[in-house]
């Protein structure tokens, strides 16, 4: 592999981590100039870039590169500002300047009215058994909006086309001729007005404003878990707008009733209506929406690629678009189409990633972040519910997934008996048989677990 090759792949994962304004700000030509057995030098125009990429992409870029040549273990940054102005590497910037202008037209394009980006459709999007629900209920909220699901809540893992639908749904509907109204807020932006408007004294402004609303969209609203204060007034908001049959879609990363430090009544508004989950897409999908994505951009990749890609790239849509961007950033530099054996080479950050491989942190790390609290006190001997419950859970992960033996579970633990975790497992498992909630929440944290 060149050092270019190995750069290339660089790139492409940083720009799955990465926004594209910061991708071309933050690697705009910078190359790898030198490469001897474990050391990687990487050059940048300027200081201001090497603290940067040093500080925060570090680990990211080694474990990159670590993934597609064993050998190398440290990366060096030096400074050189009249880097690679010649270099072959530019024409990638070439596709990223141009990707960077089309990144701003088209927020531009994004109907200020609606804050919903066009470009998110019906008619672009696959459907599968992944998703047919979630996408049926759609179109029936599309032909009557506020009367057949009400609110339609969609949940799911990150990347499987959650955003895209509700923004689907919401363009159907804006374009439809009754000029329906329709308003999509990201939830962060939504918890931000609400505490702007508390603060200011203009709750009741803020109210008005999305008075006139027909169908009101919100994104993740996962992320109002824990604000008090804002589910108070999210709740009024929702309610007025509910009473007055006006529609209201939402999703999450996982169902209402697995949200932590969700008012009981709104949790019940949340779920109140129709709920329904994205799953992962199976092969065949898989292989369906890298084929439309091509089209889309008017490119062509040999049926091998696509089937490889679609065979090993499961985690979700977004890392299959992500190896479909790196293949096509390949074929503009090299203005050749990437075959099997280059697919394979340059593909392999995104498919021996040793992400997708749990571990002891990472069951722990998932567990704690799901129930939305310190991991440290995962490790706590207490009776209290909010803290036994997710370390039992715990316990049973590290059983189920790792087989880690009971007695070394229990060391682990603070040395507690192991019978307790005996009972921990033994519960655990048989509630999971009997309680599709549990069942749901183990699912959804060993998707993380699994997905880094
Ligand atoms: P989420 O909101 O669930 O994290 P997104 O809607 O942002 O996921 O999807 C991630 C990317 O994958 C987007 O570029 C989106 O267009 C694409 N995508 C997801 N699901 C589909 C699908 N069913 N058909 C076509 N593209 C999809
Ligand atoms: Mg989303």
């Amino acid at each position: 592999m060149t050092n270019n090759e190995l750069w290339q792949s660089v790139l492409a994962q940083m720009q799955l981590h990465i926004s594209k304004a910061n991708f071309a700000t933050w690697f705009q030509n910078t190359q790898i100039s030198v490469k001897d057995n474990e050391r990687v030098v990487i050059s940048v125009p300027n200081a201001f870039s090497k603290e940067w990429l040093s500080n925060k992409y570090y680990k990211l870029m080694l474990k990159t590169m670590h993934d597609m040549d064993g050998s190398i273990k440290e990366l060096e940054f030096v400074i050189n500002p009249q880097a690679s102005n010649k270099l072959a590497l530019n024409q990638a910037f070439e596709t990223e300047k141009i990707d960077a202008e089309q990144l701003k037209f088209d927020e531009f394009k994004i109907n200020k009215e609606t804050n919903l980006n066009p470009k998110y459709t019906f008619e672009n999007f696959v459907v599968g058994s992944f998703n047919e629900l979630a996408y049926a209920a759609g179109l029936a909220v599309c032909e009557n909006p506020g009367h057949s699901y009400n609110p339609l809540f969609i949940y799911g893992g990150v990347g499987l086309g959650k955003t895209h639908l509700m923004q689907s749904i919401g363009n159907k509907i804006a374009d439809d001729i009754k000029k329906r109204k329709v308003k999509y807020i990201p939830s962060e932006k939504l918890v931000s007005g609400i505490v702007t408007a508390i603060r200011s004294n203009t709750m009741e402004q803020f109210k008005a404003s999305l008075a006139p609303i027909d169908v009101l969209i919100i994104d993740d609203v996962q992320f109002i878990s824990g604000k008090t204060k804002t589910q108070e007034e999210f709740f009024h908001v929702f309610n007025s707008l509910y009473e007055k049959n006006k529609q209201i879609i939402m999703s999450s990363d996982r169902p209402p009733n697995a949200i932590p430090e969700l008012e009981e009544r709104l949790r019940s508004r949340l779920g109140g209506g129709m709920t329904i989950d994205v799953s992962l897409p199976d092969y065949e999908t898989r292989l369906v929406i890298l084929k439309t994505k091509l089209q889309e951009k008017n490119i062509q990749l040999p049926e091998d690629v696509l089937e490889y890609i679609a065979s090993n790239v499961k985690k979700n849509v977004r890392e299959l678009e992500g190896a479909l961007n790196s293949l096509l950033i390949y074929q503009k530099i090299n203005s050749n189409i990437a075959n099997l054996e280059t697919a394979k080479k340059l593909l392999k950050s995104f498919i021996f990633s040793p992400f997708d491989v749990a571990n002891y942190k990472k069951i722990i790390e998932s567990v704690a972040k799901f129930y939305n609290m310190d991991e440290k006190h995962l490790f706590h001997e207490t009776r209290r519910k909010e803290i036994v419950r997710p370390r039992q859970i715990a316990m049973f992960l590290l059983r189920k997934e790792l087989k880690y033996s009971f007695p070394a579970i229990a060391r682990k633990f603070g040395g507690k008996d192991h019978t307790t975790v005996i009972y921990a497992y033994k519960k655990i498992q048989k509630e999971v048989e009997d309680n599709s909630k549990l069942t749901e929440e183990i699912n959804l944290i060993k998707q993380r677990v699994y997905s880094g």
